[in-house]
């Protein structure tokens, strides 16, 4: 029987670097984006060696901003990756895209590639929102580039939004929210800032910098309570923390990171899932043009106990919350046996619920996910 896996290509390049962002990511010229697709190739075709065997359900090209790449370098992508792997007829394929970087004969060519969802980082309705984001773009931008993909017929498409931003009231979230699921985009995901170090919003906000100029904890929290709320009113169902989609239109690469679906991540720094094995890719771009140093980097094997640790750390994240049934099938050992008292414990605290075979978290449990979570670290 073909195995099955998901695909991530890493493209590293954006027109500036925003204020918040610690993702592998910078400026570069168009010579250096030709040369790192040529490479990408290269592993692209070096890698499938070892997938003859393997179905890919879904691809997934993040960034950095996909968008930002001449459109005839993400066909040139597409084309080796059809070439050297099976990708299912019905694979999700989605590509992340930057609202003002993308054009209609761009939207056009990434159909003939076969991509079939967009994901539009927009964070905020808001312009000045965005100016103190140090993002690229205006909301009437992202308007414009949500107009015509939908025009070039994309039918799948999801907006980033994000919350706790500087500036931000409640009342300007429920606005952006509101703007956004107007435009009835399939899929909504809604992140709170981290303010992550390294950054200039570390610089300006981090270590407690950033009271009276960040949302205060009470705020935050009725933002993020109301999103639920709001989003469940316009027709967008949470099946994530923080994502959220109308029936049928649930992220599928992103289901499978969260059920443990293996998955092979291309280019710069991207990381992979294989046969119970985690590596990384250089995220050194000059050893990675070079193709000198071996690709892989950072291998840990996953002990049995590492994967049921993450089986419920990362399935618990999902509304549905993780099969019992199937933990038992993948480990040949019930959870309770490995986690004695603990799921009868956490549902009579009102943290969590068992459903059929599905053990998931209550709304309450969601609130105080972080706690729960660590509560399945084994000894
Ligand atoms: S567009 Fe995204 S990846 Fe690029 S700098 Fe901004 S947040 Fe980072």
């Amino acid at each position: 029987m073909m195995k099955t896996m998901e695909l991530y290509v890493h493209i590293p390049f954006c027109a500036r670097k925003c204020a918040y962002c610690d993702f592998l990511s910078f400026p570069q010229g168009v010579e250096v984006q030709r040369q790192y697709v040529d490479r990408l190739i290269e592993e692209i075709k070096t890698a499938s060696a070892g997938f003859r065997d393997t179905t890919v359900t879904s691809v997934f090209v993040g960034g950095g901003t996909p968008s930002i790449l001449e459109s005839k370098e993400i066909v040139r992508i597409f084309e080796a990756l059809r070439h050297n792997f099976h990708i299912e007829e019905t694979a999700e394929i989605s590509m992340e895209a930057n609202p003002g970087t993308v054009t209609e004969s761009k939207l056009r060519d990434y159909r003939t590639a076969g991509i079939n969802r967009l994901s539009f980082g927009l964070q905020s309705a808001d312009n000045e929102e965005l100016v103190a984001l140090g993002r690229i773009h205006t909301y009437e931008e992202f308007l414009e580039s949500y107009r015509l993909a939908r025009a070039c017929g994309f039918e799948n498409i999801n907006v980033d939004l994000m919350s706790a931003l500087p500036g931000q009231t409640v009342d300007s979230w429920l606005e952006t929210l509101k703007k956004v699921a107007a435009l009835k985009p399939e899929h909504i995901s809604a992140y709170s800032l981290i303010i992550e170090e390294g950054t200039p919003f570390y610089e300006a906000y981090g270590e407690e910098r950033g009271e009276g100029l960040l949302p205060d904890e009470d705020s935050e929290r009725e933002m993020y309570h109301k999103t639920k709320t709001v989003l469940k009113e316009l027709g967008y169902e949470r099946y994530e923390i923080s994502n959220y989609a109308k029936p049928g239109k649930e992220c599928r690469h992103n289901i499978g990171y969260w059920t443990g679906v293996p998955y092979l991540g291309l280019g710069l720094g991207a990381s992979s899932y294989i046969n119970g094995c985690r590596f990384n890719n250089t995220s050194d771009l000059e050893e990675y043009l070079s193709g000198a140093a071996g690709q892989h980097c950072d291998e840990i094997a996953l002990t049995e106990q590492d994967m049921q640790e993450e089986f419920f750390f990362v399935g618990l994240r999902m509304v549905r919350g993780v099969s019992l049934r199937q933990f038992e099938e993948q480990f040949g050992v019930a959870a309770e046996a490995v986690y004695p008292g603990l799921l009868e414990r956490l549902v009579r605290e009102g943290g969590a619920e068992i459903s059929g075979d599905y053990f998931r978290l209550t709304e309450y449990g969601m609130d105080v996910s972080n706690y729960i979570m660590a509560e399945f670290l084994q000894a």
